[in-house]
């Protein structure tokens, strides 16, 4: 059966030329980068080299990339590293509800340390608004960090103006941009961020790699204590592979990012038209304007996730839901909640991600799919049964009528 992958929000496979890259330093050019003999300096100039390579794609001193070993743990040095070397300063930190676990429950971590955390809401559309950003502020205020783009809906946050907002109040700004590295332009001084999280894997790089931008004079508490890696910050030997790997991703996805992410917007653009037209009770979650190029993100009524996914697996068609029951919790996600979907909507969840590999035909398949499975699904639904006998007014219905955007004609 063939398989389609629409899932690159969650991870996407390596590219032919980014392994061919990675292959050298598995053996043949095994050395430690610490060594001072031949075999050894190779190692480390290639690491050098492409902290070099990724600082010039996002405007940064190679000094300010500090590579780790993806971006939970970018996430979590930001956050951490940031609040503990700076705590005299202030314990109050700002962010919002609908980052990565990576930045919530770091958050909740230092909560227990005794920071302040305010999580700031965002609007139906699930953009954070810059006012109430700057009223968040306080007197000791210290840190702020909004994602990029979120990972579920896509949606791509103000970051520009935020940053600009921080700096005028003294506060430091981290931005996960795990989602938006190579999808969207980032130049870290137009951006004027003064820390910013990558990971490898979610752009056709390997696993298990990634980095955290941290401008100069930022101080960060050491993440790991050793040797002089990462200098002196982040002790031990380096990931040579998926350093080189890394690098070589960036360069061949930036390289394509202006080509690329218009075709993939056209695809995302004809599978929400498609749903929005073909598919009865369904609305788009997140802007449609300020979001992924990449991302389709639907709420279905009547629809529990889980069983959609399973039928579309069946399909070979891999996505993902919105809700969490696969990760063993019956709560919807976190990030469907703050855009105000209830939960008997947010269940019904679906999120499609574009990739590199993904076609007309893949997404054309997928929406076939999707709408004999939905059919399938609400025949057998009892409180669709109601609806159609005029005994239950549809959630969707009403919202439509008081003129909510982008629910299904
Ligand atoms: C995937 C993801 C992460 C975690 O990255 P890993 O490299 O898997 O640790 C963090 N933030 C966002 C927004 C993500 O999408």
């Amino acid at each position: 059966m063939k398989q389609i992958y629409l899932d690159n929000a969650s991870t996407t496979p390596v590219r032919p030329e980014v392994l061919e890259a990675m292959i050298p330093y598995f053996s043949g050019e095994f050395g430690n980068p610490s060594s001072i003999y031949p075999l050894g300096q190779r190692a480390s100039k290639a690491v050098s080299q492409a902290r070099e390579d990724i600082a010039a794609l996002i405007g940064a001193k190679p000094q300010e990339v500090f590579f780790t070993s993806g971006g939970s743990e970018a996430d979590n040095w930001a956050l951490k590293g940031y609040a503990r070397a700076n705590r005299k300063r202030g314990t109050h930190i700002i962010t919002t509800a609908i980052e990565h676990h990576a930045i919530l429950h770091s958050c909740e971590a230092l909560e227990r340390e005794g920071f302040q955390v305010t999580y700031l809401p965002v609007g139906s559309d699930g953009l954070v608004d810059p006012q109430e950003f700057e009223s968040a502020i306080r007197e000791d205020t210290i840190l702020a960090s909004v994602m990029f783009a979120n990972n579920e809906i896509g949606t791509i946050e103000p970051i520009a103006r935020l940053a600009q907002i921080a700096k005028s109040h003294g506060v430091a700004f981290h931005t996960d941009a795990v989602q938006a590295f190579a999808h969207v332009p980032i130049d870290v001084d137009e951006l004027g961020v003064d820390m910013l999280s990558a990971s490898a894997h979610k752009l056709n790089g390997p696993k298990g790699v990634g980095m955290l931008y941290v401008r100069k004079g930022i101080r960060l508490e050491n993440l790991i204590d050793g040797g002089q890696q990462e200098r002196g910050k982040r002790a031990t030997t380096e990931n040579v592979p998926g350093i080189v790997g890394f690098a070589k991703a960036a360069q061949l996805a930036f390289g394509e990012l202006e080509g690329e992410t218009a075709r993939q917007r056209e695809l995302r653009d004809h599978a929400i038209r498609r749903i929005l037209t073909e598919i009865p009770h369904a609305k788009l979650n997140g802007s449609w304007e300020s979001r992924l190029a990449n991302n389709v993100n639907f709420s279905f009524e009547f629809i529990e996730g889980e069983g959609m996914l399973l039928h579309l697996a069946a399909r070979g068609i891999c996505v993902s839901s919105g809700s969490a029951c696969t990760s063993g919790s019956l709560d919807p996600s976190h990030v469907l909640i703050a855009i105000g979907l209830p939960h008997e909507i947010a269940h019904g969840s679906l999120r499609m991600t574009l990739g590199r590999d993904t076609s007309l035909d893949d997404v054309d398949f997928a929406i076939d799919s999707l709408k004999a499975t939905l059919e399938n699904l609400r025949a057998m639904s009892p409180l669709y049964e109601d609806y159609r006998n005029g005994r239950y007014e549809g959630i969707l219905d009403a919202w439509k009528a008081k003129g909510i955007a982008h629910i299904s004609e």
